[in-house]
């Protein structure tokens, strides 16, 4: 053993199979509190912007600079620049999961340090995935599926703003209007996952889409986009409310990215990512992750817009947040129950 490691048991407990919580629980956004609490907002609001929302952000800048066409080629639908944007998505997907990938469950660097389910998906052949296997399956499915609806509902947009659908607002006209818009993106996406998580978890819609993602139990990051078409077209679709409201497209394409790049925190896996011995890079993967465990919680993000607080669905890995959902869990029982009881009576 070279250089020591650190110590997630400083961050956190291990149960008997190994399977990591973190001592700090997901908390909802403070500015949600009332009474209001400043100086807890303060604190937390440089975590809503660094490093993730900074990342999307500056992936969004980048395309518009170096890879989005001009808006006279994308008056046109060809075939042309929709490949191109698959290309780039597909790339930038393939460095940014593969990377994550390729350290910490391939090479596993930080070995099962800091992961909430201290198997690795690798280890276990299942007969859900496609060749037995969860990492073939999901990283099929992101490539042949996933990206591909996220350029469509891309290709979309861009194709409807060059042809004047919409309402244009410039940044000449109303740079405020837009930057605050760009600051709520990640809200109005909490906010669009969480309705369409939701309802693809009605039965009917469970069974035949969302099921797909569901497969994966354990997930690690090629699990993010491995969904089902009519999914990864409803999560993307996110993009399209900038077609509703007065916007403009780069803050459509950035809506795009906190969806398309950001599927990856929820199924990193790990707490944290160790990036040297004392610096690591906090994953926000608990909630998801305690939805992928649970099913029937935290349908939402990890509480920047407190929805699944508000009703009723929230689990924050704590054992009250156990109770709780144990506690709603039995009530659905003796609900079906008493149905079941009337109708054999
Ligand atoms: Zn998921
Ligand atoms: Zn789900």
């Amino acid at each position: 053993m070279g250089k020591r490691s650190m110590d997630d048991l400083a961050f956190g407990t291990h149960n008997k199979r190994g399977d990591f919580s973190p001592n700090a629980r997901p908390e909802i956004a403070p500015f949600w509190a009332w009474p209001p609490q400043a100086a807890k907002t303060l604190k937390w609001l440089p975590s809503y912007f660094w490093p993730w929302n900074a990342f999307y952000l500056a992936t969004t800048l980048a395309y518009w600079r170096w890879i989005i066409p001009d808006a006279e080629t994308m008056k046109t639908l060809s075939w042309g620049w929709p490949l191109w944007l698959y290309a780039v998505n597909a790339c930038a997907i393939f460095a940014m999961y593969g990377s994550v990938e390729l350290f910490y469950y391939v090479k596993r660097k930080q070995g099962a340090r800091f992961k909430y389910n201290a198997k690795f998906p690798a280890d276990n052949p299942s007969d859900v995935f496609w060749f037995k296997s969860q990492n073939i399956d999901n990283f099929l499915r992101s490539f042949l599926i996933g990206i591909p609806c996220w350029t469509i509902i891309e290709v979309a947009m861009l194709w409807a703003f060059a042809n004047g659908y919409g309402h244009l607002v410039l940044w000449s006209e109303h740079p405020v209007y837009l930057a605050v818009l760009a600051l709520l993106a990640p809200m109005i996406h909490e906010a669009h996952f969480f309705a369409i998580h939701r309802a693809i978890h009605t039965p009917f819609l469970y069974k035949w889409v969302h099921s797909v993602h569901h497969n994966s139990i354990n997930p690690s990051p090629w699990s993010s986009h491995s969904m089902h078409p009519v999914e990864t077209l409803l999560y993307h679709g996110v993009a399209l409310w900038h077609l509703v409201i007065p916007s403009n497209p780069i803050l459509g394409l950035l809506q795009l990215h906190i969806a398309g790049f950001g599927a990856l925190n929820g199924h990193i896996g790990f707490d944290k990512l160790e990036l040297t011995d004392e610096a690591a890079l906090d994953s926000h993967a608990y909630s998801h992750y305690l939805h992928h465990k649970y099913f029937e919680v935290n349908y939402g993000g990890d509480g920047v817009v407190p929805l699944d607080k508000w009703f009723g669905t929230w689990h924050d890995g704590s054992k009250e947040g156990e109770a709780l959902m144990n506690a709603r869990f039995e009530t659905k029982r003796a609900r079906v129950n008493a149905k079941r009881g009337n109708a054999a009576s």
